[in-house]
């Protein structure tokens, strides 16, 4: 590793799992060009990078540099500032890659610091510092959760077969990174088609904490027996609907500690979604992933509230096939054309 804000980075990246809807910090102090103390954010309640870096280094971040990928706090939040940490310690200077755009901070922690003699330098790793909170940033900006679109398709771009069925289109590898993108994100969404089709849990394994599930269903359409429904998974479900939904259906779904959000409906007296990602906001709900379908995902695009796309294409022709199982396989080559991602293939026909 070659500088000091880059062990900060790197520390702070041990927290990306579990920090939602905080960022995630890390905080090298160095005195004589050894590290003397170090610390990272390990979640909301607990301490910040800088607090664990200066309990650390005790006596000797006496006229020690500090490095921190994140502006330090001058605001009573869930914790103490850490600015007057930083001041009461003696520090000599501190070290951030920008200023924190948090309307809390946005640039007085600095102006703290240098008022109380502290040397701040600004700029170090700046773009690497951006890269690893894009979701905090976003959402301490825009009171509303970065939102990450994904779906699989075949080749025919098909994302299901006619009657609904689509697993599997992609392959294992896939749906291990899908997971992994699950663990990483605050909630996850899906429509009421893709809950009645696929029926999935939309769990997630080996995790601190399991993703808010979110269903939209404007009308109140889920099957009660749906696996999603069922009151002992693990973490919480919320349903966002419309009051066209019926009143029985939505006691029968509280009584089962399922969450119903009524929202306002828009012209196609569907969830208004904008409506519906700010309250998630105002939930501390910082990232949120769509699932689909094909619906769902097009009124995101349509509000132009998508972030970041994963769309995995996979080697298979649907066509008219009722099941998944029967997809023809494809043998394939990959090419870019201009701007075009050009497969060219030969299927294998089953007997
Ligand atoms: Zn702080």
């Amino acid at each position: 590793m070659s500088n000091f804000m880059q062990q900060a980075l790197f520390l702070a990246a041990k927290g990306r799992l579990k920090v939602a809807p905080n960022p995630m910090v890390g905080c090298i102090i160095e005195r004589d060009g050894e590290i003397v103390g170090q610390g990272w954010h390990k979640g909301p309640g607990q301490p910040h990078a800088e607090i664990e870096a200066l309990k650390e280094a005790g006596i000797k971040a006496q006229q020690a540099n500090v490095y921190v990928n994140l502006e330090p706090c001058c605001h009573y939040g869930r914790t103490p500032p850490c600015v007057d940490a930083l001041i009461k310690a003696q520090v000599k200077s501190v070290h951030i890659p920008f200023i924190d755009p948090n309307p809390l901070v946005n640039g007085q922690g600095a102006i703290k610091l240098k008022e109380a003699g502290i040397e701040v330098y600004i700029g170090e790793e700046e773009k690497a510092a951006r890269q690893l909170n894009e979701v905090f940033l976003y959402y301490i900006t825009n009171k509303r959760p970065y939102v990450i679109a994904k779906w699989a398709m075949s080749l025919d771009g098909k994302m299901a077969t006619d009657n609904g069925h689509a697993k599997w289109i992609s392959s294992a590898e896939s749906r291990d990174q899908v997971q992994q993108i699950r663990r990483e994100v605050s909630a996850i969404l899906v429509g009421s088609k893709t809950v009645i089709n696929d029926d999935p849990e939309l769990i997630v394994r080996i995790t601190y904490r399991q993703p808010l599930r979110i269903i939209l269903d404007s009308s109140g359409n889920i099957p009660l027996e749906a696996r999603i429904l069922n009151p002992n998974l693990l973490g919480k479900t919320l349903i966002a609907t419309t009051e066209k939904s019926p009143l029985i259906w939505q006691e029968k779904l509280l009584e089962r500690g399922i969450e119903i959000l009524i929202c306002p409906a828009n012209k196609e007296q569907k969830v208004d979604i904008v409506y519906l990602v700010n309250e998630l906001g105002k939930r501390e709900i910082s990232s949120l992933l769509v699932e689909g379908g094909r619906e769902v995902l097009a009124s995101f695009f349509a509000e132009k509230l998508i972030n970041k796309i994963y769309t995995y294409i996979a080697p298979k022709l649907i066509g008219k096939i009722a099941n998944m199982q029967n997809a023809a396989q494809l043998i394939y080559e990959q090419h870019n054309l201009g701007q075009d991602m050009l497969i060219t293939a030969k299927p294998v026909w089953n007997e």
